[in-house]
């Protein structure tokens, strides 16, 4: 049974240290009530403490991790059902599926789109994160036989093992021994064996019913089993039921705190129409999924799928943001251009593309404005003459360039007098409004 602030509080050391990052062991116990925090950050708790407190402070959906190294998908640990409340934690796993009856030309096509799929989107990467091993043809060998080729052709790639055939999740899951990988596929009818299967491979195990009472009660009988990371598969075929099948699961984990649901969700998006896979794809990830196998990988649906879940899983309260320092781009000389801009990402990203564009080699001087857009940092008096002025001469960029001349985004013209007073010697040039314009105004400044 969860515990109340006030029960949790009584365990606690009470000495209101702050080494938690709260101002009080009452707001942490608050916080913990609520699991919007881990016991762990607490470094004085009792182990008696801890062990009272274990249930209360497990996350209300179990962590599960697919995959190993660097590669490696952690699953599960929401502690919300909006993120207004709070960020949603670990992004979904995106699954490409590969079935055992593909030819050879088509695995390997596909193993390869796995690899390919990486891009850079504001300083993340992001990529299809796992193959999804279908036994189609129901033959034991031909799917060990898959598995084995997908295991020597990409080691590194976290893979989920999918069939209800237990001759056949055994000879598959063997190449991914220890790797986390996943064996989807347990049914109230083979649920021991499977569980016996996954055991022995230490791999977690992906549980499947018709329906959130089956799923449960298998859930249960399962964990009794001695197997505690699974994925659940409540059976969801259509969008609509992915919609009421993941919300219904994920309230009942965090505002019920009903264990057996309490486990990261797989659902299946695959469809003959990619247009049609994208928009499932899209509402599991909008809606609580952890896993989604998909059953092709085309450039552009990546793209956008990638896009919707990595702002589906950004912090809307934090600002994405980059690093304050003096960025080269191309190979700038003393007599290169520097520009200055704020530090919200996608503010850096846009100029820098830009400034590359250009062809211009240059510096970028980005300034920490706790991630603000150069008009709102400016609003907020965090983009100001004095202080442009105090980080331009603690970067140590005077020493860099011969030149005395920093180009300021045009919509903060109203600057260059106030930064001309701070920053003795220093002339100040207005630069376009919009990022699009500095190509050619580097180019012309240039010639
Ligand atoms: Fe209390 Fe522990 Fe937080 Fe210190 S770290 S204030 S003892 S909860």
């Amino acid at each position: 049974m969860a515990l109340t602030g006030v029960q949790i509080f009584k365990l606690l050391p009470k000495t209101n240290c702050k080494k938690c990052g709260f101002p009080t062991c009452l707001a942490f116990a608050m916080k913990l009530a609520q699991r919007q925090v881990s016991l762990d950050a607490c470094p004085d708790v009792s182990e008696e403490a801890k062990a009272t407190l274990g249930e209360a402070s497990a996350p209300p959906v179990r962590s599960v991790t697919l995959g190993a190294g660097e590669r490696a998908v952690k699953m599960g640990e929401e502690t919300v059902l909006f993120r207004h409340e709070k960020k949603f934690v670990n992004p979904p796993a995106l699954a490409l599926e590969i079935k055992d009856t593909d030819s050879d030309d088509i695995v390997e096509a596909k193993i390869q789109d796995v690899l390919d799929s990486e891009i850079n989107r504001v300083g993340q990467l992001l990529r299809i994160d796992a193959v999804y091993l279908s036994n189609d043809s129901g033959d034991p060998g031909r799917f060990g036989s898959l598995a084995e080729k997908v295991a020597q052709k990409a080691p590194d790639v976290a893979v989920i093992v999918g069939t209800e055939n237990t001759d056949a999740a055994d000879a598959a899951i063997k190449p991914f021994n220890g790797k986390n990988a996943i064996l989807y596929g347990a049914t109230e009818a083979n649920a021991e064996k499977m569980a016996e299967i996954a055991g022995s491979a230490k791999a977690a195990l992906g549980v499947k019913a018709d329906g959130l009472e089956a799923l449960s009660s298998l859930t249960e009988k399962i964990k009794s089993f001695g197997i505690e990371d699974m994925l659940i598969d409540p059976g969801a075929g259509s969008a609509k039921e992915i919609l009421e099948y993941n919300t219904f699961i994920r309230r009942a984990a965090i505002k019920k705190n009903f264990k057996p649901l309490g486990y990261p969700v797989i659902n299946f998006a695959q469809r003959s129409d990619a247009l049609f896979e994208s928009l499932v794809a899209g509402i599991a990830i909008a809606k609580y999924a952890s896993t989604i196998v998909i059953g092709s990988a085309e450039k552009w649906k990546n793209l956008a799928l990638f896009t919707l879940r990595q702002n589906v899983y950004t912090d809307p309260q934090v600002p994405m943001q980059v690093e304050q320092k003096i960025y080269r781009i191309g190979d700038p000389t003393p007599d290169s251009p520097l520009l200055i801009t704020t530090n919200f990402s996608l503010t850096y990203f846009i100029v820098s593309g830009e400034v590359e564009n250009s062809k211009v080699p240059a510096y970028l001087a980005i300034m920490d404005c706790e991630g603000l857009s150069v008009l709102t940092a400016w609003a907020a008096g965090k983009f100001t003459g004095s202080k442009i002025a105090n980080f331009i001469k603690e970067s140590g960029i005077e020493n860099e360039v011969n030149h005395r001349e920093l180009i300021i985004p045009g919509y903060v013209a109203i600057l260059s007098g106030a930064i001309e007073d701070k920053l003795e010697g220093w002339k100040v040039t207005v630069g376009p409004r919009e990022a699009n314009a500095l190509p050619a105004f580097l180019r012309s400044a240039a010639a």
